[in-house]
This record gives C-alpha cells, sequence and structure tokens, in this order.
C-alpha cells in the first residue's frame, strides 16, 4: 500500500512515550472489537502526542477524546480505528475527510490509502494539522481551509468520505462526490448521533446505522484566522 507506515521514523517519539504505552492502547482498541491488523499496527506507530498540545500530551495514548482548541477535539483512538476500519473494508485509494482538526485521523488515513484530501474549517487548526502531516513527511495528505459540508468537487470522485463532525441531515453534496462502490461514513444526528455509514450501489445510497457516537457538530461557513483571536 503506497503510504503504509511511511513516515518520518524520527518522530515516532518512542522517546516519549514507551512502545508498550502504545501497545496497551492497541490491546485495548483490540479488545474493544476493532480488528483490521492495518489499522492497529498503524495505531501502534502513529505518534497521537504529536498532536496534541504539550499539555496533554501525557495522555495521548488513553483510549479517550481529548481538547486540540477552539471547542474542537481529537476523537477517542477507538472510534477513530472502527471508522477507520470501515473505510478501508471498500478497498479505497482516493479518500476525502471532513473536519482535519488535529490532522491525526488525516494521518492515519495517510499511512493506510493512496492519497488523502482533509477540509477543516477552523484556518488556525488547519494550519497546525497541515505542519504536522509536513513534520511526519506524510506528502500524500493533502489539508485545504474550506467548508467541508460542500466537498471539494475537483478531485471527486471519492472512494471513500469520512466526516468526522456530526452532521444534522445527510450532506448531499457529499454523496454526490462518492464514487460507485464508495463509502460515505459520518455521525448523523443531533443530541443524538448514530455512526452511519452509506454505500453507493447503482447510483444509490444504502444506508446502515452502527453505534452511538458522540462528535462535535458539522457547522457551516469557515473560519480563518483572524476570527479566531
Ligand atoms: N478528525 C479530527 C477531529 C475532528 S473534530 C482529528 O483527527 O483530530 C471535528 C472537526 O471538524 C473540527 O476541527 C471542526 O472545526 C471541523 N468542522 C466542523 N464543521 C466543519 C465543516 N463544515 N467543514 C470543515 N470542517 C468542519
Amino acid at each position: 500500500m503506497a503510504g503504509f507506515l511511511q513516515f518520518n521514523p524520527q518522530l515516532r517519539g518512542i522517546g516519549f512515550t514507551s512502545q508498550r504505552t502504545r501497545n496497551r492502547m492497541v490491546q485495548r482498541l483490540r479488545e474493544a472489537g476493532i480488528r483490521d491488523y492495518r489499522v492497529l499496527e498503524a495505531l501502534s506507530h502513529l505518534p497521537r502526542h504529536l498532536f496534541l498540545d504539550e499539555a496533554l500530551a501525557h495522555r495521548a495514548y488513553e483510549d479517550t477524546a481529548l481538547p486540540i482548541g477552539l471547542g474542537q477535539t481529537l476523537s477517542q483512538p477507538y472510534i477513530v480505528a472502527r471508522m477507520t476500519e470501515l473505510l478501508l473494508e471498500v478497498k479505497p485509494r482516493k479518500v476525502l475527510e471532513i473536519g482535519t482538526g488535529s490532522g491525526f485521523q488525516c494521518a492515519l488515513l495517510a499511512c493506510l490509502v493512496e492519497k488523502v484530501w482533509s477540509l477543516e474549517r477552523i484556518e488556525p487548526l488547519l494550519l497546525k494539522a497541515r505542519q504536522r502531516l509536513a513534520d511526519l513527511e506524510l506528502h500524500n495528505a493533502t489539508v485545504a481551509f474550506a467548508d467541508g459540508s460542500i466537498g471539494l468537487p475537483q478531485h471527486a470522485p471519492y472512494d471513500a468520505i469520512l466526516v468526522t463532525a456530526a452532521a444534522a441531515d445527510l450532506p448531499f453534496l457529499l454523496a454526490e462526490q462518492l464514487a460507485e462502490g464508495g463509502r460515505l461514513i459520518l455521525p448523523l444526528g443531533r443530541e443524538q448521533q448514530k455512526l452511519c455509514v452509506l454505500d453507493k450501489k447503482q447510483g444509490r445510497l444504502i444506508e446502515r446505522q452502527l453505534e452511538d457516537v458522540h462528535f462535535v457538530p458539522l457547522l457551516s461557513g469557515s473560519r480563518p484566522v483572524q476570527a479566531t483571536s
């Protein structure tokens, strides 16, 4: 696979956390039902602490969601692993992520698929994420400042689209950018959210609802650097 674990080895950060700490996290994910070995392997190497502010970095390998500033969160490793596992089932080459946040999910995808685009509406988060991906030398990931609910039509169709913020209703523009045989994975709902998988078969979307989830909302519009001071 093109990007499989091809990131800058100097940033694996084993000096910061032991491989044992990471293996424990992976073991917990296995116990929680994550089966895809590629996802488990990538998560055992990817330095999650680099995606957090220093004050929180020591908690990076706990199976918990953590704040990344500006009211946003880095999802719990279990849900990152679960969504990635669902995504790999359709053997995607081109993937679009909505909600770059810290860039962690995007980095994981870049380790596992050929090309990832990721969109973020809060510019300071996007800039930090871009730097982390560059430091890790994950050159097959491109992040852009944009309203993700519109998608990124210029590179469509995508084999898979992963939305990491909860949409109140199905974002039709994203569904349109899905290739035939492709898969859209997203949290759907307002207070009560369900993880949903939509498969495009013969131009139609077939929906499955999975477990309850908790994501920050998918908002419309974008918020540049100036607006955040
Ligand atoms: N995948 C991220 C976590 C996402 S948190 C990670 O691995 O860290 C959800 C992110 O979605 C937030 O950063 C939020 O700003 C972003 N978001 C919400 N609505 C959006 C929209 N319409 N377009 C792009 N990003 C959006």
